[in-house]
C-alpha cells in the first residue's frame, strides 16, 4: 500500500471512532486514577475493546489491559508483529483547569494527557480492527498502568506480554506542548532515566552541612526548568539543534529532610546521555565524603528512554506524508525534566515514541504535561489515532 492508500483507509476508519473517543476521554478525565490503581479505567478500555470484537487480556502487570488485532491479508499469519502503547494512570494533584469534565477525585487529575493517550490506543485498536483485511501481521495494543511511578511498563514486562507478544517494533506518543497538529520525532533521543541517591549526616551542624552539601549537589545541575514563554522557546530551540546545548546535561532535584536524626538528604539526578551515571556517582560519593555524609545508591539508574535513530525515522517519512498531521518536527536532544518507561518496551522491541501536539495557546491550552491548569486540545485524539493507526499499518508493509 502507499502511504494515500493507507491514509485514505485509516481516516475512513478512524472517523467511525471519532466522537465516542471524546466522550471516552472524558469519562476517565472525569474519574482519574493513580497509578496501581485503574481498576475503572481499564475495565472501561477492555469493555470498548470488546465491543469491538476484540479478544482482551486484562490484569497483565496489575491493571494492564492487551489487545490484539490480528490481520487477514494473505500470509498475515507470518506478517510482523508490531506493538503500540498508551499509560492510563492520573498524576497525583490536583487540577486547575475549569472545564465540564474536570476530576471528580481530590488529589487526582490527568494532568499528563494520559486520558487522551488511553483514547488513542482504543481508537488505535478499533481502526485497526475495520481494517483487519489490509493487516499483513498482528498488532498488540498495551495499555499500561503505573507510568507515573515508573512501574507499569516493567511490571507488564514480568508479566510476559513480550515473550507472549514478540514484537519487531514498539510505538507510542505523549502530550506535548505544542501545536494542535504538530508531532515530534526525536530520532536517538528521547527522555533521561534517573538515578538516585540518598545521604546521612549525624552529629551537630549536620543540618547545615545537608543543606551545603544540596547547595553543590545543585552546581552539577546544568539545565533549568523553563519558568516564562521565552524560556520554554529557547528551551525548544535547543531540542532541535544536533549536537547542541542539550547534547550532554545533568538536571537533579533534592530534598532535604534536616529535623530526622541523622539528617538524611535524597537526591534524583537526571542526566544523558545515561553512560555518564558512573561518573557523576563518583562525584556524589566525593561531595558526600567532603560533608562528612554517608552515601548511598538503593538501585542502578532507571534507564533513559531512547528512541531509534532509523525507526523514528522511517517513521517520521511516514508521517510528513500524512494529510492528519501539519508539521513534523524533529528533536536531537532529549526532555531534560521528567522520565519515561516506555524506554523498557523498547529495550525489546526498538521504535519511536512521538511527541503529539496538544496546545492551542489563544483558547487558554496550555498542554503543559504536570501543570495544574494543563489542558489538550481534544482535536489530538483524531489526530494521533490517524496518525499511528497509519504508521502501524505502514510498518507492517514495510521488510
Ligand atoms: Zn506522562
Amino acid at each position: 500500500m502507499t502511504g494515500v492508500e493507507v491514509h485514505k483507509a485509516v481516516d475512513a476508519a478512524a472517523a467511525l471512532s471519532d466522537e465516542g473517543l471524546i466522550a471516552l476521554r472524558r469519562d476517565i478525565h472525569r474519574h482519574p486514577e493513580l497509578a496501581g490503581g485503574e481498576a475503572r479505567t481499564a475495565a472501561l478500555v477492555a469493555d470498548r475493546l470488546r465491543a469491538a470484537g476484540l479478544a482482551v487480556d486484562t490484569g497483565v502487570g496489575g491493571h494492564g489491559v492487551v489487545t490484539v488485532v490480528d490481520g487477514l491479508l494473505d500470509g498475515a499469519g507470518s506478517g510482523p508483529t508490531l506493538l503500540y502503547r498508551a499509560d492510563m494512570d492520573a498524576v497525583a494533584d490536583d487540577e486547575r483547569y475549569v472545564s465540564d469534565f474536570a476530576s471528580q477525585v481530590p488529589g487526582a487529575a490527568h494532568l499528563c494527557g494520559h486520558d487522551l493517550h488511553t483514547a488513542i490506543g482504543v481508537g488505535v485498536a478499533e481502526t485497526l480492527a475495520r481494517l483487519r483485511d489490509r493487516l499483513a501481521g498482528r498488532v498488540v495494543v498495551v495499555f499500561q498502568p503505573a507510568e507515573e511511578t515508573l512501574e507499569g511498563a516493567q511490571a507488564m514486562i514480568d508479566d510476559g506480554v513480550l515473550d507472549r507478544y514478540p514484537a519487531r517494533e514498539a510505538y507510542a506518543l505523549h502530550c506535548a506542548p505544542l501545536p494542535v497538529g504538530v508531532i515530534t520525532a526525536m530520532p536517538g533521543a528521547g527522555h533521561p532515566g534517573q538515578d538516585t541517591c540518598h545521604f546521612e549526616l549525624a552529629g551537630p551542624g549536620a543540618a547545615d552541612a545537608g543543606r551545603r552539601l544540596l547547595q553543590q549537589v545543585a552546581e552539577l545541575t546544568t539545565v533549568t526548568r523553563p519558568g516564562s514563554a521565552e524560556d520554554f522557546a529557547a528551551l525548544l530551540s535547543a531540542l532541535q539543534t544536533p549536537d547542541g546545548p542539550l547534547a550532554r546535561f545533568v538536571f537533579a532535584d533534592s530534598r532535604l529532610n534536616a529535623d530526622a536524626d541523622p539528617v538524611t538528604a535524597d537526591v534524583w539526578l537526571r542526566a544523558w546521555p545515561e553512560s555518564r551515571h558512573p561518573e557523576l556517582r563518583e562525584q556524589l560519593r566525593q561531595l558526600a565524603a567532603g560533608a562528612g555524609a554517608t552515601v548511598t545508591f538503593p538501585g542502578p539508574p532507571f534507564p533513559a528512554m531512547v528512541c531509534s535513530p532509523a525507526h523514528t525515522e522511517a517513521a517520521a517519512a511516514y508521517l510528513r506524508d500524512d494529510p492528519s498531521v501539519d508539521t513534523v518536527m524533529t528533536m536531537h536532544a532529549a526532555w531534560p525534566f521528567s522520565g519515561e518507561d516506555f524506554g523498557l518496551f523498547l529495550h525489546r522491541a526498538p521504535g519511536a515514541m512521538f511527541w503529539l501536539g496538544v496546545a492551542d495557546p489563544g483558547a487558554g491550552v496550555n498542554g503543559i504535561p504536570h501543570a495544574p491548569d494543563f489542558a489538550a486540545d481534544e482535536r489530538a485524539i483524531g489526530i494521533g489515532v490517524r496518525a499511528m493507526a497509519g504508521l502501524l499499518l505502514h510498518r507492517l508493509h514495510a521488510a
